[in-house]
């Protein structure tokens, strides 16, 4: 997991795990919070996705190398999936 300061590249961080980007994150979550009932990804499932991402060689630092994205920000949305269909 990278630290405070630190520039390395993390393969297998969420942001959530990362300090130095806890403005993303912070993000990422207001944008959950705001997402209507209908198109959030209920807690549970949302964090099987997550788990997914984390044992995932595409994950790195918090983002996923097939699509782009944030992956904390793509799970969030129950319509929305894993580009190579992993969730
Ligand atoms: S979204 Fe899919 S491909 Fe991307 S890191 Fe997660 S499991 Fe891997």
């Amino acid at each position: 997991m990278a630290g405070e300061g630190d520039t390395r590249r993390c393969r297998q961080c969420l942001l959530r795990e990362m300090t130095n980007e806890n403005d993303y994150y912070e993000s990422v979550k207001r944008y959950r919070a705001t997402l209507p009932p209908k198109k959030r990804t209920p807690d549970e499932i949302y964090e099987a996705r997550l788990a997914r991402c984390k044992s995932c060689s595409a994950l790195e630092n918090g983002t996923c190398r097939e699509c782009g994205c944030y992956v904390e920000m793509r799970a969030a949305r129950q319509d929305i999936h894993c580009p190579v269909e992993r969730w």
